[in-house]
């Protein structure tokens, strides 16, 4: 190390894939770090939706980090809320006015749903963008399918669902609701399934994915009972039913909002930070911000440029390996080597849309696959980012496993109850979540 650097201290904020392999890079080689989230959990989004719809339970995608750090002396965990971010002298100050100053700051700090100002959507609508989002929809869907399996005839709709949104997360959860719906009515658990209705603007669903991917997801969907509504907007959402910019409105209890992210809400509050497309931190192709050479943003929160002048998308590979990144990055530095650029390993794009129904477009080419090997593929990237944060790999397998050869949505809708999470205990070494306290829309 250099003689300036003699005591580094690395400030991040945000525990989530892209905070956590920043801090698991700087303590395997010895640096001080303090990981600030206002959570003592590390959650994987990506598997929220089989979580909402009782597939896997909360605590299997929840991974305390004093758990993840538990072998890493060097690494403080602070579980705390920060309320302002000061770039330029390294600080962050939290929510109880108690200050961190590092030598250096990494923003890790995530996004949050975007309403984008649709009147009653923060209000009514369910994002899944946390596990707290993911735990108070899976209750909600648990009470109305209850409710509905006794529904009588004038309650029509009681189970009908509004899944606003149709890239992955929308077209995942609208999946998943529709073989849940499908296996509750073969076990006559509910009298018939509810409709399931797919809206987004655009003209294709994944739109991000090829022709092919947007005529199979089309095509699965429909299979599956979803009704996807293209080329039409959510004007409004009420606690009853949505209403739609072509003048139609759809009666239902429960809408799930896919729609869109922008960067986590600490962001507006930061001194000397560019922001961009999404509100999202501009960082340099080294993941710095410009002028601060010791301020770095990574994952979600940051629009971090490809090697083609593009920016990347908000992934949990891209979050994963621009947090390592930035750790080497500061390494390097602390051994008086330049910062690189950072260089993403592009593991393709993927959605599930149902039991052995899966998109994937992997390589340098984009080259699509569908049916069982995409879903094989999918099993095997989350797989490997899931182990990333030392999380519950074995149980995510097995689930997978068990959903490839057999058809069980019906039997853990019924019976799934959250009982492994620890809901008062706080010295527990289990994920503390505390799903009364949130409304919509408070995952970051
Ligand atoms: C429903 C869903 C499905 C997805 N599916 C996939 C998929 O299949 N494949 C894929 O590659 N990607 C997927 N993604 C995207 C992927 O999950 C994200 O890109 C990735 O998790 C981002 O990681 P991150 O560390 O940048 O942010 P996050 O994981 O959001 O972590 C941010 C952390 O910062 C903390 N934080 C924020 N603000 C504060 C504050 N003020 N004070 C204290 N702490 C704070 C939060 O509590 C959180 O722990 C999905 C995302 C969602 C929402």
């Amino acid at each position: 190390m250099t003689a300036q650097m003699e005591s580094p201290h690395v400030v991040v904020l945000g525990g989530g894939l892209a905070g956590v392999a920043c801090a698991l890079g700087l303590g395997d080689e010895g640096v001080r770090v303090t990981l600030v989230d206002r959570n003592d959990y590390h959650q994987f989004q990506p598997l929220l939706y089989q979580v909402a719809t009782s597939q896997l339970p909360a605590e299997d995608i929840a991974r305390p980090h004093r758990t993840i750090f538990r072998d890493y002396p060097t690494v403080q965990i602070r579980t705390a809320d920060v309320a302002e971010i000061d770039a330029g002298n390294l600080t962050v100050t939290l929510s109880d006015g108690d200050r961190i100053t590092g030598t250096h700051l990494v923003v890790a700090a995530g996004a949050r749903p975007e309403f984008f100002g649709v009147p009653g959507a923060a209000e009514h609508a369910f994002p899944l963008y946390s596990v707290v989002d993911a735990e108070r929809l899976r209750r909600h869907l648990q009470s109305t399918l209850h409710a509905g399996s006794a529904a009588e005839p004038e309650d029509e709709g009681a189970l009908d669902v509004v899944v606003v949104g149709g890239g992955p997360t929308g077209v995942e959860i609208a999946g998943a609701l529709t073989e849940l719906m499908t296996a509750l009515v073969a076990t006559e658990r509910i009298p018939k399934p509810g409709t399931i209705t797919l809206v987004d603007r655009g003209s294709a669903l994944l739109a991000p994915f090829s022709r092919k991917s947007h005529k199979y997801a089309h095509k699965r969907l429909t299979k599956q009972g979803a009704e996807p509504r293209l080329g039409t907007g959510v004007a409004a959402v009420h606690a009853d039913r949505v209403e739609l910019d072509d003048g139609s409105s759809i009666r239902t209890r429960t809408v799930i909002w896919g729609g869109g992210e922008s960067a986590a809400s600490v962001v507006g509050n930061v001194a000397g930070l560019t922001t961009g497309r999404g509100g999202r931190i501009d960082v340099l192709p080294d993941l710095t911000v410009d002028g601060l050479p010791h301020v770095y943003a990574v994952g979600d929160v940051a629009n971090i440029p490809a090697k083609d002048g593009t920016i990347l998308p908000q992934l949990g590979s891209v979050a994963q390996q621009s947090g390592a990144w930035a750790a080497a990055n500061i390494l390097r530095e602390l051994h008086g080597e330049k910062a690189e650029p950072f260089r993403y390993k592009d593991k393709g794009i993927m959605a599930m849309i149902g039991r052995n129904a899966a998109v994937a477009e992997v390589g340098k080419h984009r080259h699509q696959v569908e049916g069982p090997v995409a879903f094989a593929a999918w099993l095997g990237v989350h797989a490997l980012l899931l182990s990333g944060a030392h999380s519950k790999t074995d149980a995510f397998l097995a689930w997978g496993w068990d959903y490839f050869d057999r058809d069980h949505a019906a039997t853990v809708e019924w019976s799934a109850t959250a009982h492994r999470i620890a809901w008062g205990d706080d010295s527990a070494d289990i994920p503390h979540i505390r799903v009364d306290s949130a409304r919509p829309g408070d995952g970051n």
